[in-house]
């Protein structure tokens, strides 16, 4: 019988994935299983800031917003390639928050998590200021620019699954835990491998329940265990449109709505506007939540109530939603639901333990992993809290050393025939790594065939080896987001061949038989 993990996790989310880089780098023996892709759950379906939360410093929940704060600067260090400063800017309008009102928040927000690395807020004059001129003309007077960062939500996850697989952790993905069962020392857990269906089991001495939205449901119909009575998840539904680019410079807009809430437009892929989010209670299967016709309605206007371009239902090109899998503090409204964190132990008398992750950020993740492993510490080698916070200080795959320019420069020099937005999209997804899809290239011939756009097969064999993308959906989805230019026919090209470049022992079809 093999020797037990230390930990398993099942959920590969940026919880899951955060937890096991923080663990594998402290030598403790990791599982890491997910039934989906990486990030296949809420992960990939953020807002994709890396942010402290101005809107929660009305709810007074300045814990979550200054740790939030705080790591904005610590991932905008650790991944620099996929983690960068943004720019918001918050028009202030009649009827709603008073402009001392939004001075005052963002004033906080600018001094409680110790911003060093991005600039301070300063106000807009609308009519002059080139953020004014996509908007409304003479509704909107005076703003607020004001600094976050946003980051590739999903690439963040595969790059903390990577970090942990070179640091020894298993991951697992498309391996799904039907059962675990605790004896007195370890628990005992059946995975079944979605592909196949085939069964195996492993044995760890702790165990991590970090499955989002999923987090009940695995409580109560995989482990035999529920939730302390009165600590409840919530999961609350949000959603975003993507449309043709309503504006042209690279900052982003916060709105207020009359009805309280706050909705963002972001520069997206270049050519479009990214804009969210709702907040609605949810209830069914988080795998099959889609943008409501209503969701999709209130964004429209929301967009339309501050662009001088209105935006209808028809402009929608993409839309995606997601389950936040809130902790319950019985808020009334799903919008002011707290989107900070609980860690819940069961360990019933010095039993093996179970640790279940409730709530959290994509922005926290990483403090989360921290707290996490601080909560197991009792029941892991001493040896492993030697290392706590190195996760901090070490970057991610790809960030050590990024220089946008610099590597910019080398990638010119060294693949001349590479076009500049194909170089700079290798550079912005994977930094310095670019260069191992690209090693030995001479000409474009030398990467492969090329599947649409700029994907060519050097870099679907390395998601494939490095990032463990199985299928097209996760390259054109998660690992980039191709899959808003690809075809139809391109996409089902691309995944005939990663079938059968991942078959076993089956040798790739020839190029020509592709497409
Ligand atoms: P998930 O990402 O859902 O991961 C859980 C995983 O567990 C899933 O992949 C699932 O497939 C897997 N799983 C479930 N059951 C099993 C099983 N039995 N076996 C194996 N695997 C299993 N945060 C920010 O910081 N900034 C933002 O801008 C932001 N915007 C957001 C906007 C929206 C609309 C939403 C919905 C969330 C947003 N968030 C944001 C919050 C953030 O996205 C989530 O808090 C975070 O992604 C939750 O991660 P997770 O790992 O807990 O869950």
């Amino acid at each position: 019988m093999a020797e037990p993990f230390d930990i398993a996790i099942i959920g590969g989310g940026i919880n899951g994935c955060g937890i096991a880089r923080d663990a594998a780098g402290r030598g403790l023996g990791v599982y890491l299983c997910e039934m989906d892709d990486l990030a296949g759950g809420t992960s990939s379906r953020s807002t994709g800031l890396i942010h402290g939360g101005l809107r929660y410093l009305e709810y007074y929940d300045f814990r979550l917003v200054r740790e939030a704060l705080r790591e904005r600067e610590v991932l905008l260090r650790i991944a620099p390639h996929i983690v960068r400063p943004l720019r918001l800017v918050l028009p202030h309008r009649r009827g709603l928050r008073p402009v001392w009102l939004l001075w005052l928040g963002l004033f906080i927000y600018d001094h409680i998590g110790g911003r060093k690395l991005l600039p301070a807020t300063r106000m807009l004059d609308l009519a002059h200021d080139p953020a004014g001129a996509p908007l409304k003309p003479g509704t909107f007077r005076i703003g607020f620019a004001f600094s976050d960062c946003r980051g590739d939500d999903a690439r963040l996850v595969v790059l903390n699954a990577r970090d942990a697989a070179d640091h020894g952790a298993v991951i697992a993905t498309r391996t799904k835990v039907v059962m675990a069962r605790r004896r007195h020392d370890q628990w005992d857990i059946t995975l079944e491998d979605q592909a196949t269906g085939r069964r195996d089991s492993i044995a760890a001495r702790a165990l991590v329940n970090a499955t989002g939205p999923w987090v009940e449901e695995t409580l109560a119909s995989r482990l035999g265990a529920g939730l302390e009575a009165g600590r409840q998840i919530r999961l609350v539904q949000g959603s975003h449109i993507v449309v043709p680019r309503l504006f042209d410079h690279d900052s982003a807009y916060l709105f207020q709505r009359p009805d309280g809430r706050v909705v963002f437009a972001l520069p997206y892929e270049g050519a479009y506007t990214l804009i969210g989010t709702t907040d609605r209670d949810f209830a069914g299967d988080p795998a099959q939540v889609v943008a409501t016709t209503d969701e999709i309605q209130y964004l429209c206007e929301a967009a339309s109530e501050y662009f001088a371009r209105p935006t209808s239902p028809g402009d929608v090109v993409w839309s995606y939603s997601g389950v936040r899998p809130l902790h319950d503090d019985h808020a009334g409204d799903a919008a002011a639901a707290t989107r900070d964190y609980v860690l819940e132990l069961d360990a019933p008398a010095g039993c093996t333990p179970l640790l279940s992750i409730l709530g959290g950020k994509i922005t926290t993740y990483r403090r989360l992993a921290e707290a996490a492993l601080e909560r197991l510490a009792p029941f892991l080698p001493s040896s492993s809290m030697h290392r706590a916070g190195w996760t901090a200080r070490a970057a991610l795959p790809g960030g050590a050393a990024y220089e946008p320019a610099a590597l910019d420069e080398k990638l010119a020099r060294d693949y001349p025939f590479l076009e500049p937005s194909h170089r700079r999209r290798l550079a912005g997804a994977y930094g310095e790594r670019a260069q191992r899809i690209l090693a030995g290239a001479r000409t474009t011939t030398d990467l492969g065939m090329v599947f649409g756009a700029t994907l060519t097969e050097a870099e679907v064999r390395y998601l494939m080896a490095e990032e463990f993308a199985r299928t097209a959906a996760d390259v054109l989805w998660r690992r980039t987001k191709l899959g808003l230019v690809f075809s139809r026919s391109e996409a089902a090209a691309l995944d005939r061949f990663m079938a059968a470049a991942s078959a076993p022992r089956a040798a790739p079809p020839p190029l020509a038989e592709i497409g």
